[in-house]
């Protein structure tokens, strides 16, 4: 289901609408072709839609997930993508004009547009992941690894050597 708006019953009562649910991956997935993220959930929204003179303004917030593989060691993880602040114009005429159905407005576009300006360029699994060649050379640094407060795996190594 696309989200959509009645826009004959937002004019006639005068007051905003608010909307909520979940858009499909179907609806809105499709257009991410990249190797190392793609949606691992369906966009939840929770908006508040109010007619104004050259369109309905959407207020709300948006919220998804993505499935990644961070881009410099290779690991898989998940990361929430969400937009607290969102708001979109869908106008009523002209070029960007929403698509209607009757009395129905879809604004499913407005939506999908800003969750794609809000993925990230090069996803990392944390922001100061140093990648595999850095991972390669925490394994030769025994003594700094086994000077920290936990049980270190070398250590174990190292009894088994005596
Ligand atoms: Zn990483």
């Amino acid at each position: 289901m696309p989200v959509k708006v009645n826009l004959r019953v937002l004019g006639e009562k005068d007051e905003s609408e608010f909307l909520s649910g979940e858009l499909p991956l179907e609806e809105f997935a499709g257009d991410l072709v990249d190797p190392l993220m793609r949606f691992g959930r369906p966009l939840e929204y929770e908006l508040e839609a109010s007619l104004q003179p050259d369109g309905v303004l959407l207020q709300g917030s948006l919220r998804t997930r993505l499935d990644c593989q961070c881009g410099r060691c290779l690991k898989a993880f998940k990361l929430p993508l969400e937009i607290e602040d969102f708001s979109a114009l869908a106008p009523l005429s002209g070029e960007d004009a929403m698509v209607r159905d009757g009395d129905f407005g879809d604004l499913t576009p407005f939506l999908r547009e800003d969750i794609y300006l809000a993925l990230p360029t090069n996803p990392l699994c944390k922001p100061e992941c140093r990648g595999l060649a850095r991972k390669a050379s925490t394994r030769d640094s025994r003594l700094e690894a086994s000077e920290g407060e936990g049980p270190s795996p070398w250590a174990a190594l190292d009894q088994l050597k005596l």
